[in-house]
Parts: C-alpha cells; structure tokens; sequence
C-alpha cells in the first residue's frame, strides 16, 4: 500500500507521469523500467528550479563529501555563522554589481522557500507594528502637550468630529482627545493590508499560501492568516488604485496660537507588496519594466516595503542573479531558495535592506535546521561556482536556443501553441485550449484541466523528454532545465513537441496515449 501521495499517483499514473527516478546526473534523469533497465530521460523541469546548475553537479558533490569527511559542524545554533555570513557578503557584492547601488542587506536563513516568505511577512509585519507604536507614541505626546497647554477646541472642530460641547475649554480637549483616540485605536488595529499579483505563487505555508493567487491552494485556509489584496500582473494603473483604496489616516492634534486643531497623517497600514520578477507557477510571465517600476515608485511614496521573491526567477536562472535587475525592480526584502545551494542541500535566505532592517527579529525567528552548517557551505560553494563559470551568460544562451526552437513551432503550430514566454532559463510554451478538439480524450482532459499533464506524458514516454505544466497556468508548459542542457538535448526536446504539436492538431488521440 502506497502510504505518501498514493491518491496523486493513481490519478497521474493514467498519464504516465508516475516513474520512478533512481539515477540524476547533469542534465538527465534515469528511470526505472519494468524490466529492471534504466531509460535515459531529459530533464526540462529542473527540479522546478532547484537545478540550474543541474542533478548532483560534480564539483557540489564533491565538495559536500569533503565538508562531511572533515566532519564539518553541521548543528550549532548560538555561535558565529562564518559560512552564513560569507553566504550574504557574496550576495550582497552580486547585488551591488547588477543593481548599481551601494545598499547593505542582512541576511535571515530559512529551509525553503515558503518560509523565506513566512520570515519576510514576519519581518515586515514587526516592522510595521513597531512604526506603529512609534507614531502613537508621537501621537500620544501631541496630546499630552495640547493638554498641557491648556489648548482650546473650536466650535468646527468639536462638530466635525461629533462630539458634544462641555462648555469648558479642558473638557471640551479631553472629550475630543477621546473621540480621536478611539478612532486612531480603530484604524492602526486593523489587518496589514498585503499586496500580491494575481498569478503571483509565493509559497504553501498558512502565511505565504495567502499570497499565492490560485484559489483551489489558497481558499482552504483563509481563515489562518491575514489575506492578501491581489493586484492586475503588468497593468500599471491598478498599482496606484490598489494603494488608494486600502489608505488610511490617523488622527493628531497639533496646537496653533492656542488652540488645538486635528490633522489627518498616513497610518502605516501597508505591511508588503509582493512580487515575483517572472511568474513561475503563474505560467512564465515575466513583469514589464513600466509595470516593476509603478511598484518600485508607489510602494516607496506610500512607505510599504517590496518583497521581491526570486525563488524561482533567481539563482542566475534568468541571464542575471537576480531577475528583478533585468527590469530595475530592487527590493527592501528578497527572497532566495532552489537553486542557491546547488540542487544539493535545501536553504533559503531572506535578504533586508539595512534602511528597513530591524535586528529585534535575529531573535524572534529562527529554525533548527536553517544556516546550519552544510547548507550554508554548500550554498558559498554553488555561489563560487556560479561567479566562477558565468552561469548567467550560459543561462542567456541556452534560453535564447531553447527559445528560437519554441518560436518555430509556433510559427509552424499556431492553432496549438498559443505564445512563448519568459527569460533565460525560465521559459513557458502556452498551449491553446483544446476544447473544441475532435479527439473526446483531448477536449476532455481539457475540460478536467489536465491537457498540459496529457502532453507531458506523451512527452516522458515518447521521447523521454520531462517537461511539465506550471502549477497554477496549466495549459503552460515549463521549460527550465539546467545551464548545461546540450544541443542534442534540445533537438530532443524539438522532436518531442513538433510531434506532441502535430498530434494534438489532427486529434490525434491515439498517439498521445500511446505508451
Ligand atoms: N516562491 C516562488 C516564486 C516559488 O516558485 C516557490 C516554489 N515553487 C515558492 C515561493 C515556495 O518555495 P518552496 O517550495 O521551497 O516552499
């Protein structure tokens, strides 16, 4: 009896998409066969992310086994993170190179990527809560010295905020002083309003599942944290609208030639704007430049912090370390995870600009397993590399191959293959919608949502070429295979889809269900 995800996989079985995987090396993956051999399978779906540098990268690997065999202290939570903190040096040097600034980050290490997001809400959230009390301690002097000033209330004032006159100047302040009071508690008691996109994937914990636009993962647990306000992707205007609806103001008094006057000051309701600079799990989009930077000028005139997560778009995967630089989007916090311990061990790491840092939370968040030893030299050793070897420009020029092969089957396809989309390594081929094929099988698993896992299965057992749709688009295919993907590799990858395009074309039903 199948005890982990047995469901999952008798349904996914009816496609072929159950192997089992023994053998990964490079950019390939070798599948267990019913006669005990291996079959050789190209890997286009890189660990949907974690392999940019590919399976058990040799120099990684060797290296892991060196840091074991020197037995390395893996656990030592209380102590200095030489490793860690070198991890956020290299970071920040990269940072500084591709965004032209001379900001420092801090570094806050998690496991995955769903709790680098939970740890940038966290963050965010302590920092808001602690503008908060610093404007009501503001707001609280104000008070106290219109009090102390013996300040009087004008007529106006008292009505526009519906209190009743006491007849004397001192009681008139006080009832005023409570009126304001209580609404100000009101206002800055209210729910963090947090921005994401629609499409937007950032994780499936309670947190960051929040945060994630598809409904069918997000809508079973709205009642476990705050929920997000979710945003147009790359429509400009809708940033600007979004802030203006959700702002709010709280209420000070300020005293001039004697008498107290209320003045209305923007109350730090916006906790983060979160972005990812390409799509994944959305279907590869990637933000327009005009779009990122609407983000980049409103969140920064309204004082709420952007959480760029290039979890999946960063690591070098997109011809930069970091893909919010190809379109200027510079965050106050950033994400990182997958492929930025080398596909070998599992780290993640929130990085926080120093003008939004506050070192309160070194305490109030940690993991036992996160920045521990191994991870984190895996994580200095995929960076050495990647630096090393310009994975960047190899990322750009394996991207720009894969991307001239999909342009030409849309060009010969255009009634299957609707665009193509993304940036180096991080690639979407959109499919039609095939509901109105002939073949009942295709309009079917059209209708259930599962076109893209039919092809894909044609694809694995066909042509041994692993590609699979992206989780919340899926009608796109996702290509993001590792910055060592061959030519011969891609021609297979060309083979596959020409003949899965053709199939799906004619309603060819019996081909695309044939293994
Ligand atoms: N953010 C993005 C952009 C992602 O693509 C993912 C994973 N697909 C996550 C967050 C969550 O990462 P993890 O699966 O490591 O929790």
């Amino acid at each position: 009896m199948e005890l982990v995800d047995g469901t999952l996989h008798t349904n996914i079985a009816g496609v072929g998409l159950d192997p089992h995987y023994v053998r990964a090396e490079g950019n390939s993956m070798w599948a267990a066969a019913r006669d005990g051999s291996e079959v050789e399978v190209v890997d286009f779906v890189g660990g949907y992310g974690s392999l940019l540098l590919g399976h058990n990268h040799p120099e990684i690997v060797a290296y892991a086994t060196e840091v074991l065999n020197a037995r390395t202290p893996i656990h030592s939570q209380f102590s200095r993170r030489p490793e860690a903190n070198r991890v956020t040096e290299v970071l920040n040097s990269v940072l500084r190179r591709e965004f032209g600034t001379s900001d420092t980050y801090f570094g806050v290490f998690a496991n995955t990527g769903a709790e680098a997001i939970e740890a940038a809400v966290k963050h965010a959230e302590l920092d808001r809560g602690l503008r908060i009390q610093a404007l009501a301690g503001q707001l609280a002097q104000n008070a106290e010295q219109a009090v102390a000033a013996g300040a009087a209330v004008d007529e106006a004032t008292l009505s526009r905020y519906g209190v009743p006159s006491t007849g004397s100047a001192r009681g008139d302040l006080t009832a005023l002083l409570a009126e304001i009071g209580a609404r100000n508690s009101l206002t800055l008691g209210k729910a963090p309003v947090i921005f994401t996109l629609e499409g937007g994937f950032h994780g499936k914990l309670a947190a960051s599942v929040q945060l994630t636009h598809n409904p069918a993962f997000r809508t079973p647990f709205t009642s476990l944290a705050a929920n997000a306000r979710f945003v147009a992707v790359n429509s400009a205007d809708a940033v600007r609208a979004a802030f203006e609806s959700e702002r709010a103001t709280v209420l000070d008094l300020v005293v001039t030639g004697g008498v107290a006057e209320v003045v209305e000051v923007p109350a730090p309701v916006f906790c983060a704007f979160f972005a990812e600079p390409v799509q994944g799990e959305g279907g590869i989009v990637p933000l327009s430049p005009e779009f990122a930077k609407e983000i980049s000028a409103v969140s920064a005139e309204f004082d709420c912090p952007v959480v760029v997560d290039e979890i999946q778009s960063g690591s070098g995967r997109t011809g930069a370390f970091f893909a919010s630089s190809h379109v200027g989007l510079q965050g106050d916090y950033v994400t990182l995870a997958k492929s930025i311990a080398g596909g070998v061990a599992k780290l993640a790491v929130l990085l926080v600009r120093e003008s939004r840092y506050r070192p309160e939370f070194e305490l109030l968040h940690s993991s036992t397993f996160a920045k521990d030893g191994f991870s984190t030299l895996i994580a200095q050793k995929t960076l050495e590399v990647m630096e090393r070897d310009d994975v960047y420009r190899l990322a750009e020029e394996r991207g720009a191959k894969i991307v001239a092969v999909l342009e030409a089957l849309r060009s010969e396809f255009p009634e299957v293959v609707k665009d193509v989309r993304g940036r180096g390594l991080l690639l979407g081929l959109e499919l039609h919608n095939q509901a109105a094929s002939s073949s009942q099988t295709i309009a079917g698993a059209q209708a259930g949502g599962v076109f893209g896992y039919l092809v894909s299965g044609f694809l694995l057992h066909r042509h041994q070429v692993r590609v699979l749709p992206t989780g919340s688009a899926p009608n796109t295919l996702r290509l993001q295979p590792s910055v060592y993907v061959t030519d011969a590799q891609i021609i297979q990858l060309e083979l596959g889809l020409r003949a899965m395009c053709a199939a799906v074309r004619d309603a060819d039903e019996a081909t695309l269900l044939s293994f």
